[in-house]
């Protein structure tokens, strides 16, 4: 596999990083996931769009877009991969450790593609989740390198055997530790509204959508831990796992068990929007 690191691209296994790279130090940067299905990009202008405003929201200005497209543009190319993820993260650059941010200010990209298929085991069966405090940070809307809240929180969800940990800030659920929520309750679709407590994903916002679209009642409007157990449905979007039933939260069965009828609808609209059937 060809993988990217600071102005090079080169055979994955004779990438080496700069142990200066404040990514490494202090997480000190902003990342992208991007999908590509049949050799094709899904949503790449929001990812890009996304990954120079979350850029600009840690002091990284005027990141070049261009340069960001050609680089997932040919990290696309170079692999031979039909069906993957590209992760691409931006560091604010190389210094010696210091808090303050480097004289010399060139952010540095890192970039490979992954092969991974659609998780349809778990969009048919749904998946178990896990409730838990939200302790982050107040910029969750900008996609930051700093994850260790989010992956000590997926590591309690392992640890229960379950897939993913709901999050809620006193009582109120923001997101997944790498997803949004939704929930269905009497026919309307309901997710956090996109401010500084979440990531606005692009999965979420591709959902409303297609709730938009199939005439799915829906709001950004923020629910309890107690609605979400009293929920007619529960699904989480990212993506990677793009539109996926929770059928468990807490060990409590939520509703009858198994995927609802909202939720069957939003993946229909979805999988046209990934076939660019655009019959939604
Ligand atoms: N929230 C968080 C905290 C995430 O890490 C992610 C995925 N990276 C998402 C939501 C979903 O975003 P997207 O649909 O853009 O993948």
């Amino acid at each position: 596999k060809i993988s990217y690191y600071n102005g090079e691209f080169k055979n994955d296994d004779e990438v080496t990083v700069d142990y200066n790279d404040r990514a490494f130090y202090f997480g000190d940067g902003v990342y992208e996931v991007v999908r590509v299905y049949n050799n094709e990009f899904f949503t790449l202008e929001e990812h890009m769009d996304r990954l120079v405003r979350s850029a600009s929201e840690i002091g990284i200005d005027n990141l070049d877009r261009s340069r960001m497209v050609e680089i997932v543009t040919q990290l696309n190319e170079k692999n031979n991969i039909d069906n993957g993820s590209i992760y691409i993260q931006v560091s604010r650059g190389i210094g010696k450790r210091n808090h303050a941010y480097p004289l010399d200010k060139s952010p540095v990209v890192l970039a490979y593609m992954n092969e991974i298929s659609r998780p349809t085991a778990q969009m048919e069966d749904g998946i178990s989740t896990i409730t838990a405090d939200d302790y982050r940070w107040l910029k969750c809307h900008v996609k930051s390198l700093n994850l260790l809240a989010n992956v000590m929180e997926k590591e309690r969800a392992v640890r229960a055997g379950a897939h993913e940990t709901i999050l809620h800030r006193d009582g109120v659920v923001t997101e997944g530790s790498s997803t949004n929520v939704f929930i269905v309750k009497d026919g309307v679709l309901r997710t956090h509204p996109a401010d500084n407590m979440i990531l606005n994903g692009i999965t979420r916002l591709e959902v409303l959508k297609v709730a938009e679209a199939r005439n799915i009642p829906y709001e950004e409007k923020a629910f309890t831990v107690d609605e979400l157990m009293d929920a007619d449905e529960i699904f989480i979007t990212s993506t990677t796992q793009e539109v996926t039933p929770v059928t468990e939260v807490d060990k409590k069965t939520v509703a009858n068990g198994s995927k609802g009828e909202v939720t069957h609808a939003i993946q229909e609209g979805f999988d046209e929007k990934i076939h660019k059937l655009n019959l939604v």
